[in-house]
């Protein structure tokens, strides 16, 4: 399933409708005591990701307008591969860093340029609040990485040294990303593109 930012999508904030500032703002963590909460805002990922975006690799609690350290994901863009993450952290393996383009949905019709760490190590806690603890690389690793920026109150236009493609025709900026998934496919050797 592919979806494009390519448009503002019904329920996620975009970079140039943030009045709450949610997309700007740092999450806190969120403890056993409140996880009734962090379930749903689970539910409410899957639901816009589901029925309204139809797709996508992430989707971060903050892009709906929920300032909380949770996010859903999947390493490969199919729907059954989707992982929830919640308090996330991460810390990089060795100093490699890839260079890769992005899109976001809080950031339609921009496509950016930047570098992200090849492999990290990962530490969150899943839906029943049990610890994960694991190494992961190539494309995962890149879709961690962009949506523990969302976590931070980070978009990826936010980041030092970027190149930004601005397209004006949705239909133009699809091919654009599509082009880019290939490239990703290719370079990260997955097979589910
Ligand atoms: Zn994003």
């Amino acid at each position: 399933m592919t979806a494009f930012a390519s448009q503002k999508y019904e329920k996620v904030v975009t970079c140039d409708e943030d009045s709450s500032n949610c997309l700007r703002q740092a999450t806190k963590p969120i403890s056993l005591r409140d996880w009734a909460i962090a379930k749903s805002t689970v539910e409410q990922l899957f639901y816009v990701r589901e029925t309204i975006l139809k797709g996508g690799a992430g989707l971060a609690a903050p892009q709906i307008g929920i300032s909380q350290p949770i996010f859903i994901y999947t390493p490969d863009r199919t729907t059954e591969s989707l992982r929830v993450v919640i308090n996330p952290s991460f810390e990089p393996i060795g100093h490699s860093m890839i260079e890769g383009s992005e899109a976001c949905f809080s950031v339609p019709l921009r496509c950016t340029k930047l570098k992200r760490w090849e492999t990290i190590k990962v530490k969150y806690q899943n839906l029943d609040g049990e610890l994960i603890e694991q190494i992961i690389d190539g494309f995962e690793a890149k879709v961690f990485q962009h949506e523990m920026d969302h976590l931070k109150g980070h978009l990826t236009i936010d980041h030092d040294d970027v190149d930004i493609l601005i397209f004006t025709d949705p239909k133009e900026f699809q091919e654009h990303m599509q082009q880019v998934h290939l490239e990703d496919a290719k370079r990260y050797r997955e097979r589910c593109f």
